[in-house]
């Protein structure tokens, strides 16, 4: 555990500080959703673009903790070039997981996993979470 929980704190810190897929487009093809943690300031933007049952492209913007912020990063990283099945496969488990509820441990998490670590920190829980949530609604509308 003491070893995930300094991946962790590393995978979050290099995101944090170069986040990846970061920025939004003005791009009708694109799916936005916004969303807001008001328990401490979160405030993310995530476009997919998706093409033929593909996420093609995911973006996000905006500004909030390193929890949240890295989260956003990696998640993009995480759900590109996958299949919207296996991309909304993932975010299930991974909301799953941060909310400490039972879920698919053979599913690949890949870097996301790393956020298992939150589940000590309830407070940070919707941190982590937000981008994801974000992730599944523009599945829900474009996918
Ligand atoms: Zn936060």
């Amino acid at each position: 555990m003491e070893k995930l929980d300094n991946l962790y704190r590393e995978i979050i810190m290099e995101h944090y500080k170069n986040p990846r897929n970061k920025g939004l487009i003005d791009d009708p093809s694109y799916v936005t959703v916004h969303i807001k943690n008001p328990s401490c300031g979160d405030d993310i933007t995530v476009q997919s673009k998706f093409v033929n049952g593909i996420v093609k492209d995911c973006r996000h913007d905006g500004h909030g903790c390193s929890i949240c912020c890295s989260s956003a990063s990696v998640m993009t990283e995480t759900v590109i070039d996958k299949t919207t099945e296996e991309a909304n496969k993932i975010a299930d488990n991974y909301l799953l997981m941060v909310t400490n509820k039972s879920f698919d441990e053979t599913i690949d998490l890949e870097e996301a996993a790393v956020y298992s670590g939150v589940r000590q920190f309830p407070a940070r829980v919707k941190c982590a979470s937000i981008a994801w949530q974000a992730f599944v609604e523009t599945l829900k509308k474009g996918a």
